[in-house]
């Protein structure tokens, strides 16, 4: 006879589908509540002079969790969204509604692992019961324990390969056993946390959020369009939907799983095509799940300047430069196309990730933590370790990538003439060594290294 009265929490799990603590809650409870909080101190102004979290990060969140609201809703449920913090709203809803168990996905990364511990305290007579649900494999099946997740990603990839089954994906329960009579109190507005009515209103996350979009996202990018087979070749680009399959926003709040998508791949490559670009995705999850592991294994030290390894090195932290990277105005177009680009759709493909963290790090000298803050104030698809560990990785592991190389390599004329309107006349060459000519519209460059000669000499060969 279930006596429980539950409480699913939810965080960056904003799904039905495999759903460990909304199963195991469902299977549990007589009654259930489900609820997300938002905390108000995720929008908070950071000394950099921006966000923590920005507008567009929101918007997309909100699209997510009513999305998931519409869900529930289907099958009998209910949301309560909380405008404040879960230390706040959780502790309320026990009180009221007499709940005995909260069910909620298990955090990773410290900050978001001492508000839970935080909730607990608040809570001593609830009982608590967290899940993994992040990773493609299960955090107790791989072959290593935490304290002892290996330095590179290789001595980690292939153990796990060799060693490691991917759970089943879990179905998402049926109709479901909530309490009844609760109230649909809408979603707070943006004006709670600061945000005008203008950059609310003109917010555009590159993809719409929520689980619906997540699993037609899947379903294009592999049966539908079945631009999976060629991910391996086009996984590079910049421009538009197509290149890559953009499942990371959704991933980070957990609108889709990581299995769902295995198993997606699994069974394309039974029933269309299996070659290297269905293995590069599956390779890519495992990236994703190397970060955090590793992450976990380093806690709070992987967002200090010196980084887990505690090494100094010379920084120059020049504010202007700063502000002008941040806005897209270094005058080096690949650079402030992809910036650009971020700043109005929450999104950069990994090219320009990889480039604009180059850059910043190696050129501007940039203490690497500013510039992490401020991708995880703009990406919608920030995600802790994905984001802190590739930071990370390019500051203290990577060579240099010379960004007008690379603009030449990948072919960047037609983007960067979409994202820089001052340059939207320019002709091949201009686009993308725009200070050599007279354009006085786009900025100057903030420098140009002579380490950069060989490339501007290729590019200057080019058919305009
Ligand atoms: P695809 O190429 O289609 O890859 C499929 C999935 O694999 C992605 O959705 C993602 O979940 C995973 N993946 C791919 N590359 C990586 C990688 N290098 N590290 C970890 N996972 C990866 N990714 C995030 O999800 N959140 C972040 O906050 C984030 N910050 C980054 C910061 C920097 C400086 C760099 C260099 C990379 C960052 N990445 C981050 C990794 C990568 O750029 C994005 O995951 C990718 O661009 C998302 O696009 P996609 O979903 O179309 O990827």
């Amino acid at each position: 006879m279930k006596k429980k009265r539950g409480l699913v929490w939810f965080k960056n799990d904003l799904r039905l589908h495999d759903n460990q603590a909304l199963v195991t809650a469902h299977e549990e409870c007589s009654e259930l509540l489900f609820c997300y909080c938002i905390e108000k101190n995720d929008f908070s102004e950071l000394e950099l002079g921006f966000r923590r979290t920005d507008v567009i990060r929101f918007r997309f969140m909100e699209q997510s969790v009513l999305n998931l609201k519409k869900n529930l809703k289907s099958l009998g449920g209910h949301l309560i969204v909380g405008d404040d913090s879960a230390l706040v709203t959780l502790p309320k809803l026990v009180e009221e509604y007499g709940i005995t168990d909260i069910y909620a996905e298990e955090e990773y990364a410290a900050y978001e692992m001492a508000l839970a511990k935080e909730v607990q305290d608040l809570l001593p007579k609830t009982k608590f019961h967290f899940f993994w649900g992040k990773t493609l494999y299960h955090k107790d099946d791989i072959p290593f324990e935490i304290s002892k997740i290996p330095l590179t990603s290789k001595a980690y990839r292939i153990p796990v390969g060799k060693k490691t089954e991917v759970r089943k994906a879990l179905s998402a329960p049926g109709k479901l056993n909530a309490v009844a009579g609760i109230k649909d109190e809408g979603f707070p507005s943006y004006k709670l946390y600061g945000f005008k009515k203008s950059e609310y209103e003109n917010s555009a996350p590159l993809v719409e959020g929520g689980e619906d979009a997540a699993l037609q996202r899947l379903d294009y990018y592999t049966f539908e369009s079945r631009l999976l087979t060629g991910y391996r070749w086009s996984r590079n680009k910049s421009d538009g939907l197509d290149y890559s399959s953009k499942f990371s926003p959704y991933l980070a709040l957990g609108c889709i799983s990581a299995r769902v998508i295995y198993e997606k791949v699994k069974d394309y490559e039974e029933k269309v095509k299996k070659n290297q670009s269905t293995w590069w995705l599956i390779f890519e999850l495992v990236w994703r799940d190397y970060f955090t592991f590793k992450a976990m294994r380093f806690g709070s030290s992987v967002f200090r300047t010196k980084g887990y390894k505690n090494k100094e090195m010379e920084w120059e932290n020049d504010p202007l430069k700063f502000e002008k990277w941040c806005q897209g105005k270094t005058g080096i177009p690949f650079v402030d196309a992809h910036m650009r680009q971020l700043n109005e759709t929450g999104f950069m493909s990994n090219r320009g990730r990889v480039n604009c963290a180059s850059y910043f790090v190696h050129d501007l000298k940039i203490d690497w933590t500013w510039g992490a803050a401020y991708f995880e104030s703009k990406l919608i698809d920030y995600d802790v370790s994905s984001n802190w560990m590739n930071w990370h990785m390019q500051a203290f592991e990577i060579w240099y990538t010379n960004p007008v190389h690379q603009s030449n390599k990948y072919r960047a004329q037609d983007f960067i003439r979409q994202w820089i309107p001052e340059l939207s006349d320019t002709n091949n060459i201009e686009a993308l060594i725009p200070w050599q000519f007279d354009i006085p519209a786009y900025p100057k460059p903030i420098e140009i290294y002579k380490k950069w000669g060989r490339a501007v000499n290729l590019i200057e060969k080019l058919s305009p």
